[in-house]
Parts: structure tokens; C-alpha cells; sequence
């Protein structure tokens, strides 16, 4: 089962993920994702520390892409009024005003 990076929401089986925690001797109290239907070797475990620091590096890079994106936007933007005013200028010169 290939997990993905970050928080699981969803099981391959479809079932949603539940936050439980360990009881064992080696990770006590450390919570993780699991399936929320079955516990098996073909259903979601992930520790939660883990799918955070992932996460975490997830939502940074789509952060940095939004705020490529947004540069562009402004950009294109910054463009497109100096195309109009051009225009403004162009239909004001077809007036007679200029
Ligand atoms: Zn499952």
C-alpha cells in the first residue's frame, strides 16, 4: 500500500483513518493513523509524528507554489492594466484627443 506523504485521510479500502495509540512496550502512548475498518498488512498505519513532519513538508511546497502562482497572477495582472491603459490611450487618441 503506497501511503503517500502526509496525513492519510483514507484507507485504500475507502474507510477513513482513526488516530489511536500504541500499547506496546517499544512505542507506548505514540499515536497513528489506521484504517478505521480493519487492522491489517493492506490497510493504513502511519505514526502520527511522522505523518506530521511529512505533512508539514507538503504544505510547504504548496505553499511555495501558491506563492509562485500568486507572483505570476500579478504579474499577468500588472500586464493586462498596462494593456489597457494602451487601449484608453489608443481609443481617447481616435477621439481626437491627442
Ligand atoms: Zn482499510
Amino acid at each position: 500500500m503506497d501511503l503517500g506523504r502526509g496525513i492519510p485521510m483514507r484507507c485504500d479500502c475507502g474507510a477513513a483513518t482513526v488516530v489511536l495509540a500504541s500499547n506496546t512496550a517499544r512505542n507506548p502512548g505514540r499515536r497513528f493513523y489506521r484504517c478505521g475498518a480493519i487492522s491489517g498488512e493492506n490497510h493504513v498505519f502511519k505514526w502520527v509524528d511522522e505523518a506530521h513532519d511529512e505533512e508539514f513538508v507538503v504544505v510547504a511546497n504548496k505553499l511555495a507554489t501558491m506563492e509562485q502562482d500568486l507572483a505570476d497572477i500579478k504579474a499577468d495582472l500588472a500586464d493586462m492594466k498596462n494593456d489597457i491603459s494602451e487601449n484608453v490611450a489608443l481609443i481617447e487618441c481616435l477621439r481626437g484627443k491627442c
